[in-house]
This record gives C-alpha cells, sequence and structure tokens, in this order.
C-alpha cells in the first residue's frame, strides 16, 4: 500500500498504518467511555493486539469479572459480564447473571448440574455461593495496560498541540517502555504501585449536587528529575506506574514527600505541554 509521505506513525509500532478501528485509552470493559484517539495514533493491528493480549486476559480475571459484577459495569455491548461461584453445599459451578432490571439470576455453568442445583435449593434450609479470590491480575499484565494507558494520554496530548508532527516518534526515554508494551520486550515485569484509595462504592458530589460513584479517572505526573508517571484510579484501587523506569521507587519517594497525597488529587506534578 501506497503512504503518504506524512502519513501518521503508530505511536506502539512505528510503521504507518491507516486506523479504522477505535481506540479508547481507557478499555470499555472497565465502563463505557468517550476518550478514544484521534485516528492514526495507534494501527489497527496494534489496537487489536492489546484487545486480545493484555485487555481481555484482564478483564476476565475473577478480580475484575467480580468487581464488575459488583458495581453493574456494562462491557462494550452493554452486558454486565456474569461471574463463577461455586454453590454449597451441592458444589455445582454456577454462573451469576445480572439483568437490566437489576435482578440477579443464579444457574449451573453444566446444564447437566442443573437438577442437582435445583434439588439442593429446594431441600437444603441453607445455602452459600463462594467466589475464587483473587487478589488482583498479574502484574506483568497490569504493567503492561498501565504502560498503554500512559502512551496513549502522553500522545493524545501531542495531538493536541497545533504544531504537531504526526510522523514523531517517541522519545528515548520511553522508548523501553514502548518496546515493553507492545512487543513483550524485558524487563519480564514493569512493576505497578498498587493501593486503595477509597471504597469502590463511594459517591462523590458532582456539579449539580447529585452523588456519582468513580469508576475510573487517570493522569499523568512530572516527577523531578524527569520521570513521568501514569496514575490510573478504577473503582478506588489506585495503580501507578514509572514510565521512565521499570521500578516503584520513584513513586513511594514522591508519597513520602506528600503526605500520601495521590497525583491525581495534587496539584503537584501536573502534566502540562
Ligand atoms: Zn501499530
Amino acid at each position: 500500500m501506497k503512504m503518504s509521505y506524512n502519513h501518521p506513525l503508530c505511536v506502539f509500532c512505528e510503521q504507518h498504518s491507516e486506523t479504522v478501528r477505535e481506540e479508547h485509552v481507557m478499555p470499555e470493559c472497565f465502563g463505557a467511555n468517550p476518550h478514544t484517539l484521534p485516528s492514526g495514533l495507534v494501527c489497527d493491528r496494534c489496537n487489536q493486539y492489546f484487545g486480545n493480549k493484555i485487555e481481555k486476559p484482564i478483564a476476565e480475571r475473577p478480580y475484575f469479572l467480580q468487581q464488575r459484577f459488583a458495581n453493574r459495569i456494562e462491557g462494550k455491548k452493554g452486558k454486565i459480564a456474569p461471574v463463577t461461584t461455586l454453590h454449597l453445599p451441592s458444589c455445582v459451578p454456577c454462573e451469576l447473571i445480572a439483568h437490566a432490571d437489576g435482578s440477579v439470576s443464579i444457574g449451573a455453568r453444566a446444564e447437566r448440574d442443573e437438577l442437582r442445583l435445583v434439588q439442593s435449593i429446594r431441600t437444603q434450609s441453607s445455602g452459600m455461593l463462594v467466589a475464587v479470590a483473587d487478589p488482583q491480575p498479574p502484574m506483568a499484565l497490569l504493567g503492561r495496560l498501565l504502560g498503554k494507558i500512559g502512551i496513549e494520554t502522553l500522545a493524545s496530548c501531542w495531538r493536541g498541540v497545533a504544531e504537531f508532527d504526526a510522523t514523531q516518534k517517541l522519545p528515548e526515554g520511553l522508548q523501553p517502555l514502548r518496546r515493553h508494551v507492545r512487543f513483550g520486550a524485558s524487563p519480564e515485569v514493569w512493576p505497578v504501585h498498587i493501593r486503595r484509595l477509597y471504597p469502590a462504592n463511594q459517591l462523590f458530589p458532582t456539579v449539580d449536587g447529585t452523588p456519582e460513584q468513580v469508576i475510573h479517572e487517570w493522569d499523568l505526573a512530572y516527577v523531578e528529575g524527569g520521570f513521568l508517571l501514569i496514575v490510573v484510579c478504577i473503582l478506588g484501587v489506585e495503580y501507578v506506574l514509572d514510565m521512565t523506569n521499570p521500578s516503584t521507587e520513584v513513586y513511594e519517594e514522591w508519597l513520602k514527600r506528600h503526605g500520601g497525597v495521590s497525583p491525581l488529587y495534587s496539584q503537584v506534578g501536573r502534566f502540562e505541554l
């Protein structure tokens, strides 16, 4: 395919490429959102790679399935993903399904277990549903997701600048993260600092006074010495990745200096072009 001279370069594979698909900075499995990237910033091949290899495996981990179910977060097609549980005392693997009217139904995962489940519910005076405890998805996947969000946030800020050159590559200091996120280049794990900031179901007042739950929020933060952090909060859990250095030390030091306040709520380190 012949490309024009100044056809934009994909920020991840650095190849000239056309874009047909919409790329969301924050994957839609963490709540529908309008934050799509300008066309040409991420090519369709990279977009598809992130969807299949990073976003889907994270979204389908029990931790996020349970979080999405408990907070009724709809996925891409407006559906809430079911969660897997085990019914006791029948030991039947079940699925909990959320319906549009707010109700929840339960069914055996395998049709052959349906009768055993129904009989157990009818004959036992009490029962219990237990779910797999999965504290957080693997750090290796989280690091790549955070890196993707960070690079896309930075690149979309650039696009807002009038004299932006669409064929510009990421600066040298961010190349290791680009290769790690897109091609799995070393290190094996780009560590993420994780902590809870507020309960998942906490309500915050909006401008018009109506309380609202915050599903996700994110921003970039500069740290003295040339470090750049991507700070993401999903349902009250903060994930921070140092985009310039595969370590959490810089952020730990930052927290000590700023009394533990998240860069999301601090004016220090605000990212401006
Ligand atoms: Zn690409």
